[in-house]
């Protein structure tokens, strides 16, 4: 084994679902992962209540699902627990710190779009994050990296029982931890782009109009998830045209995956065991189905007026909206 390939199994991106909504979200950060062809090993966590089936679908697109129970995680962690049921999600994120096999890992939050790949995180030290838009001496603890350590978890772990959280979750918790991070260290300070969030496009557009090209990361902070834009109403209220473009991806994405999975369950029950992306199964499984691509179409265009249109059949057939150009959308964006 070269150097090379002894890093490249060293190092994880890590991410975790305790619920089964979460795991949508996921699904979506492997799937990227490995659109973007990471060469790196691709780890999430899940509860012991997240159904068998979303287990499954992760399965397919993560090198490994771990299954972990906060409550069997040793006395301290379950002293803790009893004593701040509200932390039980940050206490399984900490968990992350146990996966010592790993020498450095990268934890994104379930709910982040991949724009491209970001091996490069790798190249950064514990525990690097960037801003915080709502308080920039904080780090948002949606995308760092990290060094698996058991004795880094267990003093965090007593960090939260003597300190709890000032926000009642994991950044909180990190934050007074890794306390230094805002004055000590610049390179710890991984630029916006890593972990772009949609309040930054409301509070600062003529900054993102200038640098939201470069976006590499996007994370959708907040009590609206991409998985929870269903309905028109829903994403008027709740996004603007922007954050419209990446909800529009994000659906590319899960949809995408949802039907390939299906499809290998049907067809190919073999996991992809390489790197390179679905791509090939994909070529395969070829989605000539005029059908499957309009449902698609309609479902993305959820983030949009559109949708109303098309409920009521004003759909423009020959026009933008023409098979053609579905068809060479969707290839465009599946690499077909
Ligand atoms: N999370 C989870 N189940 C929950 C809440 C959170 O698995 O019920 C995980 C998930 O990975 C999520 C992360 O914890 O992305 C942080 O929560 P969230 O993203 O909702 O917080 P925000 O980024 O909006 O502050
Ligand atoms: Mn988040």
């Amino acid at each position: 084994m070269t150097e090379n390939s002894n890093r490249e199994t060293d190092f994880a991106f890590v991410t975790l679902a305790t619920t089964d909504s979460y795991c949508m979200g996921a699904l979506v950060v492997g799937q990227c992962l490995r659109r973007h062809r990471t060469t790196r090993q691709t780890v999430v966590m899940v509860s012991t209540n997240v159904s068998s089936q979303a287990r499954a679908a992760l399965g397919h697109v993560f090198d490994r699902v771990l299954v972990v129970d906060v409550l069997d995680s040793g006395d301290q962690a379950h002293l803790s627990w009893l004593g701040r049921p509200e932390l039980g999600v940050t206490f399984t994120k900490l968990h992350c710190w146990t996966l010592t096999q790993y020498s450095k890992c990268v934890f994104l939050d379930a709910d982040t779009l991949v724009l491209c790949n970001v091996d490069e995180l790798f190249e950064r030290e514990e525990l690097s994050a960037a801003p915080d838009p709502g308080w920039p001496d904080c780090f948002n603890s949606g995308v760092f990296v990290f060094r698996p350590s058991l004795i880094t978890h267990g003093r965090l772990l007593e960090h939260a029982r003597q300190h709890g959280s000032f926000d009642g979750g994991d950044q909180g918790l990190l934050n007074t931890f890794f306390s230094d991070w805002a004055v000590r260290d610049i390179s710890k300070h991984l630029p916006f782009v890593y972990n772009l969030s949609a309040i930054a496009v409301y509070t600062y557009l003529p900054a993102y109009q200038e640098y939201g090209h470069n976006a590499k990361i996007v994370h959708f902070l907040g009590s609206v998830k991409p998985w929870n834009l269903r309905s028109n109403s829903q994403t008027n209220q709740h996004t603007n045209s922007h954050l419209e473009e990446f909800v529009y991806q994000w659906w590319m994405e899960y949809s995408y995956l949802h039907h390939l999975i299906k499809t290998m369950s049907h067809q190919e029950p073999a996991v992809p065991s390489q790197h390179a992306g679905p791509k090939q199964h994909v070529r395969r499984c070829r989605i000539d189905s005029r059908i499957f691509l309009i449902t698609v179409y309609a479902l993305f265009n959820i983030t949009t007026c559109k949708t109303k249109l098309w409920e009521e059949g004003q759909v423009d057939y020959l026009g933008k909206d023409a098979f053609d150009n579905i068809q060479k959308k969707l290839d465009r964006f599946l690499y077909l």
